[in-house]
């Protein structure tokens, strides 16, 4: 088992789903990531929040095995992030971002967080992203990096600089289209690989997801689940799976990599059955071997 750091949004969120509204709840990139993949590996978390941010959350991270350390609290507010959906959970409409103390946020990793073999860049400000990588000590052996529309367009330089130096991308369907600048989803998994990164994973919802791995297609259908209720933290839960696996095995070969993307689906499956990060909340070991066993049968084909 290997160490896995990540560095992105601890975030009080609300929502509105077709299905109900929550104000103010747990939510961030870092948040749901780490939380999923705690229950793969050991995880440290880089991000910060501010003076307002209830202390029960903390306890949360902290009681599941997560290194809480490198959450600094910063006087100022927690970051925001509200949003919407519609009848189709697959595109959130953002209403509004609050940076707060993000805004001017610059992280400082100690010695034992700098030499992490595995690292997460969840969707943050690509300027943090780059800075965390470059405090790196020495050269993780799998960097990974999410992000989102609000800085394909509004940091693109700096997230294609990052884009650059790192190992996977993870990425929804949307976001995929939008970096590539390309409609057509194999081709623009190509084009982010060839922008450096030796693997792409493009998460589709609904639709399951897509791993573009030096050079060879795989893909993964979502866990049919009829009861949906918000989609919010899916992506970073799929991402926590599918790292937190990586780092478990301390392995990035392509078979690895395969079943690192049934974790990954595993693991988002549960975050959409309830709000922020309740039903993960309610997760034990065997539930998630249990729903993995289930998708080795989704996914089997008998030869003729
Ligand atoms: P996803 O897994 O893609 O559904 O991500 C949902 C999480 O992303 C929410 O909990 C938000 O707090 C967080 N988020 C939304 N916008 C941003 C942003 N611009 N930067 C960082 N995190 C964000």
């Amino acid at each position: 088992m290997a160490e896995l750091l990540v560095v992105g949004s601890v975030a009080l969120d609300s929502v509105e789903t077709p299905f109900g509204k929550v104000q103010e709840v747990l939510g961030g990139s870092a948040t749901f990531f780490s939380y999923a993949a705690s229950f793969l590996t050991q995880v440290r978390l880089v991000a910060t929040v501010g003076q307002d941010f209830p202390d029960e959350h903390v306890k949360l991270l902290r009681d599941r095995g997560v290194d809480v350390r490198g959450l600094r609290v910063a006087s100022g507010k927690t970051f925001r992030w509200t949003g919407a959906y519609g009848y189709d959970l697959n595109e959130a409409k953002t209403l509004e971002t609050q940076l707060n103390v993000f805004a001017d946020f610059r992280p400082e990793l100690d010695d034992t967080q700098a030499h992490t073999p595995y690292l997460f860049l969840a969707n943050i400000d690509p300027e943090l992203q780059l800075a965390v990588l470059k405090q790196m000590r020495t050269r993780p052996r799998l960097v990974a990096l999410d992000t989102m529309n609000f800085w394909i367009k509004g940091k693109r330089e700096a997230l294609l600089r990052v884009v650059r130096e790192v190992d996977v991308v993870t990425l929804n369907d949307g976001e995929a289209r939008q970096l590539a600048e390309e409609a057509n989803l194999v081709k623009a998994a190509r084009t982010i690989a060839a922008l450096g990164p030796r693997t792409v994973v493009i998460k589709r919802g609904e639709y399951g997801a897509l791993l573009l791995d030096d050079g060879a297609f795989f893909v993964v259908p979502a866990y049919p689940l009829e009861s949906v209720f918000d989609p919010t933290g899916a992506g970073d839960t799929f991402a926590g799976g599918f790292m937190g696996y990586l780092a478990f095995r301390d392995r990035t070969d392509a078979a690895t990599m395969r079943r690192a993307m049934v974790y990954g689906s595993v693991m988002a499956s549960f975050t959409v059955e309830d709000f922020s990060l309740n039903r993960l909340t309610r997760l034990d070991a065997r539930e998630i071997d249990r729903r993995y066993a289930e998708f080795e049968d989704l996914i089997r084909l008998e030869r003729d």
